[in-house]
């Protein structure tokens, strides 16, 4: 038996050293970045966050949102081909292009055909395969047809934990690897399965793997503060997937709904009488995209030799998702000036990084 002795890092177990710097504020510093890719000829400007192709969070709403901030979006992959297309003409003259968006795509031959209806219409060139586990052959085998038949599409595709297979996915056409295998917040992969890794050193190890043959990476799932982000950037990710993050905003997806509390305080309803106050708050749902409910609700059922690898979860409604985006971005350009990075493909060069065995004080709770 063999076991991997090296200490296996999660974002919560690091914090980024502060360096002397020759930046005077957050301002000097540049978020956007100019991508070239592997296989893709054409260049992409971006700040590298994507929402997760999640039914959640790879909404319409979302995406329009992110592109105001020219950040990107996986579109999840329940819009029809009808619904998509309409999307992506509207979306084209509103913001000039759809090039921070990516259409998702799983192995199956039905989704192929779907893809092929999308990307004949010439009006997108992002692709994203997306497979719970990136170790199947149908992963690669499905990577090499799409290249083929789309030599210009820039493809991401996932999710792998280890750089070889990052190695494997990239020479077999793919120019982005996404990875991340358990880290998710709605994910359950790990308690059922036992499989998984770390997501920080699951970073480093794929972005030098993924470099060294002219690829790149997309960290995906784990981030759970502007924080995070910023240490996966440091890490070498050059894109930064987002579920959790962004659920549970007027513009993700998942059912609104209300409850009401008993507060414990009492409230004067007339000089005489008094009652319980009780408050009523607002929750929206947010769920694993292989839980059961969104076998249910997405696929008509869960099938018999499946288990469910994710959870549902109620998150108190965040209001529109803008001022969340800000937040992360405000992080990431104050990181930068923190380290010493000018750019954001900087931030590696730039990064160094303490093990912690606390990175918060928690006293007053975790917000
Ligand atoms: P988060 O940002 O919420 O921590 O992670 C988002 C990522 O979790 C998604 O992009 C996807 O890779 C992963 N994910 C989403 N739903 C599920 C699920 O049901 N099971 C597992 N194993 N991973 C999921």
């Amino acid at each position: 038996m063999r076991i991997y002795d090296d200490i296996q890092l999660d974002y919560c177990d690091v914090l980024l050293r502060p360096k002397r710097s020759a930046l005077a504020s957050r301002s000097e510093v540049e978020v956007l970045r100019e991508y070239t890719f592997k296989w893709c000829s054409k260049p992409l400007t971006a700040t590298g966050i994507v929402a997760a192709n999640m039914a959640t969070t790879g909404t319409f709403e979302i995406a329009r949102e992110m592109q105001k901030q020219h950040l990107m979006s996986a579109l999840h992959k329940h819009y029809s081909a009808e619904d998509l297309l309409a999307f992506l003409k509207q979306n084209a003259e509103e913001f000039g292009s759809n090039d921070l968006l990516f259409v998702s795509s799983g192995v199956s031959d039905a989704d192929y055909e779907k893809l092929k209806t999308v990307m004949q219409s010439g009006l997108v060139r992002n692709i994203c395969v997306d497979v719970a586990n990136g170790y199947s052959p149908y992963l690669i085998n499905y990577i090499r047809k799409v290249r083929k038949e789309w030599p210009e599409a820039l493809i991401m595709a996932g999710n792998v934990v280890t750089g070889d297979m990052c190695e494997d996915l990239i020479l077999s056409g793919a120019d982005i690897v996404k990875v991340g295998i358990g880290p998710g917040s709605v994910c359950t992969t790990r308690k059922l399965t036992g499989v998984g890794r770390p997501q920080f050193s699951t970073v480093i190890e794929c972005a030098d793997a993924a470099h060294g043959v002219g690829g790149m990476v997309c960290a995906d799932g784990g981030c759970t503060v502007p924080g995070d982000v910023c240490k996966s950037f440091c890490a070498g990710a050059d894109f930064v997937m987002l579920g959790g993050l962004l659920a549970g905003h007027a513009e993700s997806g998942g059912e609104l709904c209300s409850k009401s509390f008993q507060t414990g305080e009492v409230e004067m309803i007339d000089d005489k009488t008094c009652a319980m106050r009780i408050v009523e708050k607002q929750y929206k749902k947010f769920y694993g995209m292989s839980s059961e409910y969104a076998q249910d609700k997405h696929y008509g059922g869960m099938k018999k030799y499946r288990a469910s690898e994710g959870k549902v979860v109620e998150i108190p409604f965040r209001g529109p998702v803008e001022a969340t985006l800000l937040a992360i971005l405000g992080g990431i350009r104050s990181c930068m000036t923190y380290i010493g990075a000018k750019r954001l493909k900087d931030m590696p060069k730039c990064a160094t990084f303490y093990r912690v065995n606390r990175q918060l004080n928690t006293i007053f709770g975790n917000e």
